[in-house]
């Protein structure tokens, strides 16, 4: 028989709080290197190397050459909420850095074992110091290190066996860090990015500082990728609703991909939008011969105060104001641009 007692409600300790909300925010190896490669261009970084053991299990390593992090913020860098990029809400409005939440750190610290060396302009050695949940295990040691900044993670999800087995048996992490990191590599042209696997001689995305989108894509989707696409710009006029400008590069009728590529920049913001992303893809499916999955790399920009970036934990969708004309107006110039692109199709790659 089921007792009608009502169950005791009690305050969870911080601990389990604290470890919780990282699990949210750090969800995968991968999210942990998106977080630091955007730590890393926030610091205005020209140069980010990322290195990876055991799918990120046992290391992810991100070293920039950016603005260091200056020893008196030290004791306080990996606690919650501590962020040099926001003070008050209303900069959620017009900020431009892609961290603001002061959130990354901190639960990469919940979940792993961090170890930060960092060096700022014009001093003559670096600090070294390791952080556990929140808090700095000792004191910052005095280090030999070059500019910027190097985050090791060791171990993560040490502390959560359920996460760790459901990872380990999917080997599929490096695959998606070295996927997102091209992702960058294709926007964030004017820095460079490598990401290897600890021990590896070779490194698996290597692009170098280039001034051309179309160059980068090359660099890092290969030739036959950057051969098949077009420019593709289309605006918005109305500045009272859907005012926005984009500007990308999309596959034509000679490229063939069993999978769709969408690289999604919204204010300078890696994103996701389910809504245009499947609007593209009937589009070429309606359009083509073929059923081939387009390649797609998209940069668009609105007013900030059209987009609120505050809607998922990992940052990864954010939501616009008037979205869906927006969608149809990407969608029909995409359209036009395949219809006549048909129409004068060439066959380069047959001999
Ligand atoms: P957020 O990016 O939201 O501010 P994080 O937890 O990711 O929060 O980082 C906290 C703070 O640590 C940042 O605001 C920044 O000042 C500093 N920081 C983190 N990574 C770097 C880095 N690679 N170079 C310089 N400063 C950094
Ligand atoms: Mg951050």
């Amino acid at each position: 028989e089921r007792s009608m007692d009502p169950p005791k409600i009690h305050r969870l300790e911080d601990s389990v709080i604290n470890r919780i909300a990282a699990g949210e925010v750090i969800q995968r190896p991968v999210s942990a290197v998106k977080e630091l490669i955007e730590n890393s261009i926030d610091a205005a970084s020209s140069s980010i190397n990322v290195v990876v053991k055991d799918g990120g299990l046992k290391l992810i390593q991100v070293s920039d050459d950016g603005h260091g992090i200056r020893y008196e913020d030290l004791p306080i860098l990996c606690e919650r909420h501590t962020t040099s990029k926001l003070s008050v809400f209303e900069d959620l409005q017009t900020i431009k850095s892609m961290g603001f939440r002061g959130e990354a750190l901190a639960s990469m610290t919940y979940v792993a074992h961090v170890t930060v060396t960092t060096i700022t302009k014009g001093q003559l050695h670096g600090y070294r110091v390791s952080y556990r949940d929140g808090v700095m295990e000792h004191e910052p040691k005095a280090c030999a290190a070059v500019k910027g900044t190097q985050i090791m993670v060791e171990n993560l999800f040490y502390n959560m066996m359920a996460r760790k087995k459901t990872l380990q048996n999917s080997s599929d992490d490096y695959t998606k860090i070295v996927d997102v990191i091209s992702r960058f590599a294709v926007h964030h042209t004017n820095i460079s990015f490598s990401c290897k696997k600890h021990g590896a001689a070779r490194a698996d995305v290597h692009s170098v500082a280039t001034s051309s989108k179309l160059d980068a894509i090359k660099s890092i989707y290969g030739v036959s990728v950057a051969r098949d696409l077009m420019e593709v710009t289309a605006s918005g006029e109305d500045p009272s609703s859907s005012f926005f400008k984009m500007q990308g590069l999309i596959s034509n009728s000679n490229y063939s991909a069993k999978k769709m590529t969408m690289i999604l920049y919204i204010n300078d913001r890696l994103v996701e939008c389910a809504a245009l992303k499947r609007a593209i893809e009937v589009v070429y499916a309606a359009t083509l011969p073929k059923a081939s999955k387009p390649f797609v790399y998209m940069s668009i920009t609105l007013p900030p105060e059209h987009v609120d970036v505050n809607v998922h934990p990992t940052k990864r969708e954010v939501s616009l104001l008037n979205q869906e004309s927006i969608v149809e107006n990407i969608q029909s110039t995409i359209e036009s641009m395949l219809r006549s692109s048909n129409s004068t199709r060439t066959f380069h790659t047959q001999v």
